[in-house]
């Protein structure tokens, strides 16, 4: 894994650098640098330098880099998959399907459709002082973007945000969680051999510290991660004005609706559940079931979820990997025991470590089912983000929607009913960002639909015109494009000619209110 060897610097972590362990064993696999103010500061320096250069490279010029960068990621998507499982534990499908298939997806996507949403908006106005007047909305980059990623997704969520900063014209400096560094750098070669000009694109490698200076020097921070932790990137940037888009935790619902189709809600719920061992900022978190399908609904996800292979074995052989964020054992433990101690009942899982091989080193967590549960439960109301799924009988539909938005988040939520209009009904009235009628977490696929959260899960959105738009600075510009004889500008006003003005305005709007 030539990433990895890349970024060994000695066996044991000098001054300046920090471990990155391999969470399925807890082994050290690499040491990187933990850059400190002053390196940030060089960085952004040089970021400054080269992005004009960029910019003037056109979104033809940026798209080609971009699209054999589309390419560089399926050529190279072993060893990428590699440097992932690594350094997160998850499963070579989860890095697959989750990972490869929507970084290359992006690097294409940005590529292509980064003009369409950043051409010059001609805008026609009705204010008469403007009559005749070009007037134009603009995007032009803002300058350098720095990105803040999380653990979870080390590629999709990185690079989901870096691919739009670029395309759009600004250099960016990305600093990846000091969990999951190696993939950042990875792509970082494939973008340096696919012709992107040195500087443009930055990999800052530390730990917390890294991404606080990193926020004193750009001119936006997108921040993916804890609300806790978006919330102080928030009140830093605000010392220098500086914007942010902010995508942070979540505690999706799933509402189980009477009529659903039972099978294919149990399965979305269990897949959706585990995927990623239940590290998704939209992972279905929670299950409210209507009481007439809930005992076939508990017996069909318990009976699937038996049946999980939990491990870091070869492609078709695991469901469900390791935790990536050692604490984050802890978390999911604690939330499982509250939930015991308040009665709830542990149907499939419950404990820490490895599914049929407790003794497994490194941080591993049973894929659990939970019965019984109920508001009182951390588990039914913090993000959990492991892979644990706690299912609630609900009376009806209103206590379905009430539990479901008795929440501080709001990123997703899924409904499942045959009757998908009052299913879709149902969707429009839960207080999330995104909501899935007989699905979930798939909008997350399509780059063209918004995605991002209500509430306490986030500010700004990804994806669509508005995830490339927020990374550029609306420049509203006006043409005069011939004087006229009468030029209208007045100086020095003359009574009679503000009284003529005055007539004049009232005339023009006044009308409006003669009824
Ligand atoms: P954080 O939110 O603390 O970390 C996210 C990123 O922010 C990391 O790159 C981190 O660096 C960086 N960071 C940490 N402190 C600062 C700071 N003061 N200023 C700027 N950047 C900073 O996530 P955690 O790893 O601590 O995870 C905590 C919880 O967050 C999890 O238990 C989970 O519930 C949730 N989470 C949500 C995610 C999502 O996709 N919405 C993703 C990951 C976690 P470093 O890693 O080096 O500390």
């Amino acid at each position: 894994m030539a990433a990895i060897e890349e970024t060994v610097h000695e066996p044991v972590a000098a001054k300046n650098e920090f471990a990155v362990e391999n969470p399925a064993t807890g082994e050290v696999i690499a040491h990187c640098p933990d850059l400190g103010a002053e390196a940030i500061a060089a960085m952004a320096k040089r970021g400054r330098e080269v992005q004009p250069a960029w910019e003037a490279l056109g979104f033809e010029g940026r798209a080609r880099i971009l699209k054999r960068m589309q390419k560089w990621v399926i050529d190279h998507q072993e060893e990428i998959i590699a440097v992932i499982r690594s350094e997160t534990g998850k499963t070579y499908e989860d890095a697959l399907i989750a990972e490869i298939s929507y970084g290359a997806a992006a690097f294409g996507f940005w590529a292509t459709n980064a003009e369409k949403y950043l051409a010059d908006e001609k805008v026609k106005s009705s204010a008469i002082l403007v009559k005749g007047k070009k007037l134009l909305l603009r995007y032009r980059p803002l300058g350098l973007v720095g990105v803040i990623g999380p653990w979870n997704y080390p590629l999709t969520n990185s690079f989901g945000d870096c691919v739009p900063a670029l395309a759009a014209g600004n250099a960016v400096i990305l600093k990846p969680s000091e969990i999951t560094p190696l993939t950042s750098l990875k792509l970082a070669e494939g973008l340096k051999e696919c012709g992107i000009p040195d500087g443009v694109f930055q990999v800052a490698t530390g730990l917390g510290a890294t991404g606080a200076a990193l926020v004193d020097q750009v001119d936006m921070i997108m921040f993916t991660g804890s609300t806790a932790t978006g919330k102080k990137v928030m009140a830093k940037a605000a010392e220098t004005l500086t914007p942010v888009s902010l995508e942070l935790g979540g505690k999706d619902p799933m509402i189980v609706l009477a009529d659903a189709d039972v099978e294919r809600a149990a399965n979305t719920a269990l897949y959706y559940g585990m995927l990623n061992g239940g590290q998704t900022c939209i992972s279905v978190e929670r299950v409210y079931v209507e009481e007439p399908v809930y005992d076939a609904f508990v017996a069909k996800v318990t009976e699937k979820a038996r049946a999980l292979r939990q491990g870091t074995g070869a492609a078709g052989s695991v469901d469900v990997g390791s935790m990536t964020f050692p604490p984050q054992v802890d978390i999911v433990e604690r939330h499982v025991e509250d939930a015991k101690a308040k009665g709830a009942t542990v149907l499939v899982g419950g404990s820490r470590g490895k599914k049929s091989d407790p003794t497994h080193p490194g941080y591993w967590y049973e894929p659990t089912i939970l019965v019984d549960v109920d508001h009182t439960m951390s588990a039914m109301t913090e993000e959990t983000f492991g892979p644990t799924l706690p299912i609630m009988k609900v009376r009806d539909e209103e206590e379905a929607i009430r539990l479901a938005n008795d929440s501080p988040y709001g990123l997703g939520a899924s409904v499942f009913g045959k009757d998908t209009k009052h299913a879709e009904a149902v969707a429009r009235r839960v207080e999330a960002g995104a909501v899935c009628v007989n699905d979930a977490l798939v909008n997350y696929s399509a780059l063209e639909l918004p995605m991002g959260g209500a509430k306490a899960s986030g500010l700004g959105s990804r994806h669509g015109a508005g995830g490339i738009r927020k990374y550029c600075q609306q420049q509203a510009i006006l043409v005069t494009r011939f004087a006229t004889k009468k030029d209208p500008h007045m100086y020095p006003y003359s009574a009679k000619m503000t009284a003529r003005l005055g007539k004049f305005f009232s005339f023009l709007y006044g009308r409006g209110n003669r009824d």
